[in-house]
C-alpha cells in the first residue's frame, strides 16, 4: 500500500506520515525534508533552495523530481511508502507516473487532508520542529506540546521554528496550493485513487480515519 498525501500547508502531512512510519513501518519521503537536506549542504544549490523556500515559493520541477526519483531508487520497495509534499502540481504528478513506471511500482491511494486557511495559519505560527529527528510539535495544540518547552522529547535537541513558517511565506504557500496543488485533486479523482478527509479534528481522530482508510489498524 503506497500512498500520497496532498494537503494545504500545515494540515498535518508530516505528523501523520511520522505516525504511519512508527506504527506501520511505512517509508516516509518528505519533499520538504529532502529539500532541507539540500539546504544543509551549504552548496550554492543549497543556498538557492533556501532562498526560495524562505519565500514560500516552489522549487524548480526538474530539481525536486530528480531528488524524489533518487530517494525512490534508494528505498526498500518491498515496504509501503508515503510521499509527503510530492507531487504538488500536475507536471510533477506526470513526472511521478514515469518514475513509478520505470520502477514498476504503483501508488494505491491519494489522501487529501483538508483544513481551512485560518486553521493552517494558526498551526504554522505554533509549529516548532526538531532539526535532528524531525519530530513536529505545536504550541497551539496540547496533544503536540513538548514535555519540556523548547526541547525534543525524543532526542533532547533544541527545537526550532521553520524559516518558512511566517505569515508572509504562508500567504504565498497557500496561494500556490490553491492554484497549483488543488488541480491534483481532480487529477487523482480521475484515476479513482482519491480519498478526502477532514483534517480539523484531533491528531488521534484524524489518524484513526487514515488507519481505517488504509485498512491497517492492528489493535
Ligand atoms: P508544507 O507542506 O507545510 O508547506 P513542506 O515541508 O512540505 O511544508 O514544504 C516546504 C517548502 O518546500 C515549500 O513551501 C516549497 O518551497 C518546498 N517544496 C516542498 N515540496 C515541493 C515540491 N513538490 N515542489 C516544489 N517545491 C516544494
Amino acid at each position: 500500500m503506497n500512498i500520497i498525501f496532498i494537503a494545504p500547508p500545515a494540515a498535518g502531512k508530516g505528523t501523520y506520515s511520522s505516525l504511519l512510519k512508527t506504527k506501520y513501518n511505512f517509508t516516509h519521503i518528505s519533499a520538504g525534508d529532502v529539500l532541507r537536506e539540500v539546504v544543509n549542504t551549504g552548496t550554492p544549490l543549497g543556498e538557492e533552495v533556501n532562498k526560495i523556500m524562505k519565500r514560500g515559493e516552489m522549487i524548480n520541477d526538474e530539481i525536486i523530481c530528480k531528488l524524489i526519483e533518487s530517494k525512490l531508487t534508494q528505498i526498500d520497495l518491498s515496504k509501503p511508502f508515503m510521499l509527503d509534499g510530492f507531487p504538488r502540481k500536475i507536471n510533477q504528478a506526470l513526472e511521478l507516473e514515469k518514475i513509478l513506471n520505470n520502477l514498476k511500482i504503483n501508488v494505491d491511494k491519494v489522501i487529501f487532508i483538508n483544513i481551512t486557511k485560518e486553521t493552517g495559519l494558526k498551526r504554522i505560527l505554533g509549529r516548532i520542529t526538531c532539526p535532528v529527528c524531525k519530530r513536529i510539535y505545536n504550541l497551539e495544540n496540547p496533544e503536540l506540546t513538548p514535555k519540556n518547552i523548547g526541547v525534543c522529547d525524543d532526542c533532547s535537541t533544541e527545537l526550532t521554528g521553520r524559516k518558512d513558517d511566517t505569515k508572509e511565506a504562508y500567504e504565498t504557500r497557500y496561494d500556490i496550493y490553491m492554484n497549483e496543488t488543488l488541480p491534483l485533486i481532480e487529477y487523482y479523482k480521475g484515476h479513482d485513487k482519491l480519498v478526502e478527509i477532514d483534517g480539523s479534528g484531533t491528531v488521534e481522530e484524524v489518524f484513526e480515519n487514515i488507519e481505517n482508510i488504509l485498512g491497517v489498524k492492528n489493535d
